[in-house]
């Protein structure tokens, strides 16, 4: 085995350094894949109540009416998340277009959106208009408030009750940190704020940001109360097959705004040829479970690794985890370019190239990322990422099999330690 991690210029001491994190993390690996055979069933069996067939992997091109797969797709996606309705669809261009879409649908003039979380992903900064952006919410006159978490991460519930006004429409919560260095929410978490929210204005909507979210647990949020949740398909419920997409997953009055705004008014659901995706829309969530615990076991390795040489890792090495991303403080732009070279020069396709940062759309500074994906973007593959300002913290997630997380994880590690920017010994 060290011979051939050694092919892949993974060195002896490197290697062995990895193996002697990995000795602690054997019953932590096998609950994670109790999760995965559990959400496994649950996908299976949404796809044989729905009796997904043969003829619902083919393509439809044009307007996309009747699309018996389109339709049969939304319904498994809407079971496994205990939905009425979802919307799920290679249209969605991204997370953020489904976040966007997903607010856009629900906000009209005067409303105000709600964040008990702190801020929101920085993408959605525009489109809320935290940052003025021609387009955003702002510009159509919906106001946005948010209460910041407590220092300890906890929830600030007199900020929140006080944030919530009479014309508060739409709560937003995110699950995951983002490029933040807060805790991820627990799903069990996500449901008392939002019975909090609803208890102090019961007409508010609840919409959770689930983007890294899915599978890591065996509920997810629209389980708690969420009458929207919503995130990306090159993230974990493509599995890493999905070529593009997001979805959305709620109540149907909600689901039903969403494709109004997605499509047009009058025509809703109804149209959206399927284009051909379908087929690695349905593998890829079919395989989305195991997928995520690849992943999941691949940033638990990565914080077992790096706290072990003295970062800062959130979460840390024994805490539960809610989400695939492991943010690791490395202090320096350098640490963060040498972690990225490595997890590039893991990758199965561009693995001969160097991550440099750039002003990326959307972010508010450079962000260097690494990914050598099948998928453009993709990062529930292996990827790595962040934005070049202190804490110089990169926001490592995905694999699409454990074992390649974990090459990944010793090859930024040996990048680091060529460039003697750690101390293997210390
Ligand atoms: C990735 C992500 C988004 C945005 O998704 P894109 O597909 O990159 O547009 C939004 N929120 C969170 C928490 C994310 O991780």
């Amino acid at each position: 085995m060290k011979q051939m991690y050694a092919s892949l210029g993974i060195g002896p001491e490197v290697y062995g350094y990895g193996e002697a994190v990995l000795a602690g993390l054997r019953e932590r690996f096998a609950a994670i894949d109790d999760t995965a055979e559990y959400n496994q069933a649950k996908v299976l069996a949404a796809m044989q109540k729905n009796r997904v067939s043969g003829g619902c992997l083919a393509a439809s091109t044009g307007y996309g009416y009747n699309d018996l797969g389109r339709e049969t797709l939304e319904a498994v996606y809407a079971d496994c998340f205990h939905t009425q309705a979802a919307l799920v669809r290679p249209q969605i261009t991204c997370g953020t277009h489904a976040l966007a879409l997903a607010l856009s649908a629900i906000l009209r003039p005067g409303d105000e959106l709600m964040s008990p979380v702190g801020a929101p992903y920085d993408t959605l900064e525009e489109v809320i208009g935290i940052r003025p952006s021609p387009g955003s919410l702002a510009e159509f006159g919906i106001g946005y408030r948010q209460a910041d978490l407590k220092p300890d991460g906890s929830f600030d519930y007199d900020a929140i009750r006080a944030a919530i006004t009479p014309r508060t429409r739409l709560i937003t919560i995110q699950r995951s940190k983002g490029y933040a260095t807060r805790p991820s929410l627990s799903v069990e978490r996500i449901g008392q704020l939002i019975a909090f929210c609803k208890s102090a204005k019961p007409d508010v909507l609840c919409m959770v940001d689930n983007c890294y979210g899915e599978f890591v647990q065996r509920i997810e949020p629209s389980d708690v109360g969420a009458d929207m949740t919503v995130g990306s398909l090159i993230k974990n419920p493509g599995g890493g097959l999905a070529a593009a997409g997001g979805y959305i997953c709620g109540t149907q009055e909600c689901v039903e705004a969403c494709a109004r705004r997605l499509t047009a008014p009058g025509l809703g659901k109804e149209v959206g040829a399927n284009l051909g995706q379908l087929p690695a829309m349905y593998q890829g969530f079919f395989l989305a479970p195991t997928v995520t615990a690849g992943a999941l076991k691949g940033a638990i390795f990565a914080a077992g690794v790096y706290e072990k040489l003295g970062f800062g890792c959130v979460p840390d090495a024994v805490e539960p985890r809610y989400d695939i991303i492991q943010a690791v403080t490395l202090g320096s732009p350098e640490r963060m370019e040498a972690f990225c070279l490595g997890i590039q020069a893991a990758a199965p396709v561009d693995s001969h190239v160097t991550p440099v940062p750039w002003p990326m759309p959307g972010y508010d500074s450079d962000v260097i990322m690494a990914a050598g994906a099948f998928v453009q973007g993709s990062s529930i593959e292996l990827s790595a990422d962040g934005p070049i300002r202190p804490p110089y913290a990169v926001y490592f997630q995905g694999g699409l099999t454990w074992y390649h997380a974990k090459t990944g994880i010793l090859m930024s590690l040996q990048k680091l330690y060529e460039r003697g920017l750690v101390d293997l010994k210390g």
